[in-house]
């Protein structure tokens, strides 16, 4: 992700200029348009597209029919083919793309038109209820999709402002050109609670619901490393989750920031870089053995390190647990020893930045579940997990009203 279309062309040129055997490229090339541009300047024969064609494997007959746009992009994430193949699934599968090594059972190829149209409501217009709204409504249901914000994106139109991270928000975008290219009934800025939603329900005749509302940040700093003992000092107006960083770029930071990873995904990476862009020193404390480890299969980490180390003011403790924050320090420890064991330090601190697993917003599903309504929990208001998973549910659920 961190690197541009057709990065390896200025090494492959070359070569390629030279050469009097057909030519092939390759590079993260995401559509066609790019494609050919390397073809009509003599710089290859061949261009090569392998995450693309993953991510829609109706690139090529949807860019011929004159819908380029209607391509779904790969995000050049790595996190459901290259890392599903070599994770615990051991099989190819696609953040962006439900279907993609599930051929037989899931994917656009499958979804049939209905024959009786259901009215369907969808509350939460991140990737997990634009993927539902998206999905029910290339089926033929009449879908209308809430979202408490003015514009649809979810977290991904947060996790999209990191350093090198843009193109997160490709899939969002395309998703929310495909629910209005469809027809949903998208309100935005349009907050609903459980009673309200029963009353809509009521009101306008919905036949399905489908619970998307996402996650919230549990700022209540307790570390899974060590539960009995919440960071002392923790609740301060210094002390950030990962959303008041982001949401925020004018709050004044201070000169040095300790993040504190209880995740061990990227979002600690992406929060240390955007410190470092503004000029901080980081501490970067975690639980774990290594940084961001769920993403080591995704390659993600080592590009990563190297621009963290490159920008300088970088230090990392793993096996470690914030035990106190104070203005301007922290103190730490290692995880398995007791604060009173010893081995502690004094870091300093003029913010801490929280990144622990989230909590569902589950109100309304179990609202509406206590009032006996058929309704679908889908993505982080389900769990809290990643894009894939949510795009993956929100498919599900669409394709199963
Ligand atoms: S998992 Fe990510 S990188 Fe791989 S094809 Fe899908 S969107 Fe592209």
């Amino acid at each position: 992700m961190h690197e541009p279309a057709g990065y390896e062309l200025a090494t492959s040129i070359p070569v390629t200029r030279r050469a009097t055997v057909p030519r092939l490229v390759t590079g993260r090339f995401r559509t066609l348009e790019e494609a050919d541009t390397v073809i009509r300047a003599g710089d290859a024969d061949l261009v090569g597209l392998m995450r693309a064609h993953i991510a829609d494997p109706d690139i090529v007959k949807k860019t011929v029919a004159g819908h380029p746009e209607r391509v779904r992009p790969c995000i050049a994430c790595n996190q459901g083919c290259l890392a599903g193949i070599k994770g615990p699934a051991n099989r190819i599968g696609c953040t962006v793309n439900a279907g993609a090594g599930l051929e037989l059972k899931l994917g656009d190829h499958l979804l049939k038109p209905v024959s009786k149209p259901r009215r369907v409501l969808i509350v939460g217009g991140g990737p997990a209820g634009m993927e539902a709204a998206r999905v029910a409504a290339t089926r033929g249901h009449k879908v209308t999709l809430l979202e408490a914000e003015p514009a649809l994106g979810g977290r991904i139109r947060m996790a999209s402002k990191a350093p090198t991270r843009a193109t997160m928000g490709d899939i969002t975008q395309w998703l929310e050109q495909e629910v209005y290219r469809l027809g949903v009934d998208v309100r935005l800025s349009t907050f609903v609670d459980p009673a309200e939603v029963l009353a809509m329900q009521h009101d306008e005749g919905f036949d399905d619901v489908i619970v998307a509302t996402g996650s919230t940040p549990r700022m209540d700093g307790i570390q899974v490393s060590n539960p009995g003992e919440p960071i002392r000092g923790f609740r301060q107006p210094h002390v950030l989750s990962s959303w008041d960083l982001m949401l925020d770029d004018r709050r004044s930071l201070g000169r040095a920031a300790l993040v504190i990873d209880e995740t061990g995904h990227f979002e600690a990476v992406a929060v240390t870089e955007m410190l470092q862009v503004r000029g901080l020193s980081v501490t970067y404390i975690t639980r774990h053995t290594g940084i961001a480890p769920q993403m080591e299969g995704a390659l993600m980490v080592e590009p990563a390190l190297q621009r963290i180390r490159a920008r300088g003011g970088f230090t990392f403790h793993p096996r470690t647990r914030a035990v106190s924050i104070d203005q301007g320090t922290a103190v730490i420890a290692p995880t398995y020893l007791k604060a009173e064991g010893g081995l502690l330090a004094t870091v300093p601190a003029d913010i801490v930045v929280f990144i622990s697993p989230n909590r569902s917003n589950r109100d309304i599903y179990d609202a509406l579940r206590a009032q006996g309504a058929g309704v679908r929990i889908v993505g982080d208001a389900n769990s809290p997990r990643y894009l894939p998973t949510a795009i993956s549910e929100g498919h599900r659920a669409g394709a199963s009203v």
